[in-house]
């Protein structure tokens, strides 16, 4: 049976979950929370936006105190993704809320093996999530919120970057290495490989730069792109 393209809308639960080519429970529990995060706000107003060609919508809860700073957030670090020459799947969607059950969190995959782009910020994402990562960590220049953007959109690159398959069942991307990850960030240090590279994605973008290993960890785990040549402008496509 050929696998199915449609999105899944919610309303199909059941089926969604009894066809024999999900890639398992990892996949289950993210298309789960997108739909409860999604419902946690009872009417969004989206906006479409369009930078460089890119096009992609801002739905925002009228609620939320931050939205102004998610916004401009959002908008920057489309910037620099289109900018560097990442490729994000068109119609990306982003979905800004207060309200605190809400995780920022990025979303790969439609439920039906598509490639999407949904991100979700929460109230969290000004004071940098965790408190842990490289976005709580001083970086004139780049706020917390900005951060945390491109951390979600460099997990949904290294997502696409592996596939779908891959990014759930691949037992690497769900170890941890605290030798690599403490180079980057106290969340990194405790966390899996999959946090590790958005980790080490967001500090590249920012300018930071890293030891080989971490280089060489973050290739070798289908990073989106990697560091050639040593220098910040030197990204270039590992597929
Ligand atoms: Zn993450």
């Amino acid at each position: 049976m050929p696998s199915v393209h449609r999105p899944f809308d919610g309303s199909d639960r059941n089926n969604y979950f009894m066809r024999p080519e999900t890639a398992g429970n990892l996949e289950l529990v993210d298309i789960k929370n997108f739909y409860r995060y999604r419902a946690t706000v009872k009417s969004w107003a989206a906006m479409p936006y369009e930078q460089k060609g890119f096009k992609y919508s801002i739905s925002t809860d009228s609620s939320d105190v931050n939205l102004g700073r998610k916004k401009m957030a959002i908008h920057r670090a489309v910037d620099m993704i289109v900018t560097r020459g990442f490729k994000l799947p068109a119609n990306t969607q982003f979905f800004c809320t207060n309200y605190p059950d809400v995780l920022n969190q990025a979303f790969h995959f439609d439920g039906g093996g598509k490639n999407v782009c949904w991100v979700t910020l929460g109230s969290t994402a000004t004071t940098g999530g965790s408190g842990r990562g490289v976005s709580a960590s001083p970086s004139p220049g780049f706020a917390p919120e900005l951060k945390i953007t491109l951390h979600e959109l460099g997990h949904t690159l290294h997502a696409h970057n592996v596939g779908r398959l891959r990014f759930y069942s691949d037992p690497r991307l769900r170890a941890k290495n605290t030798t690599v990850g403490t180079k980057i960030s106290g969340y990194a240090s405790n966390n899996i490989a999959k946090e590790i590279i958005a980790e080490a994605f967001t500090g590249m973008m920012i300018g930071r730069e890293y030891s080989n290993d971490v280089i060489q960890f973050y290739s070798i785990n289908g990073g989106p792109r990697i560091l050639q040549g040593g220098g910040r402008e030197g990204f270039a496509m590992i597929n």
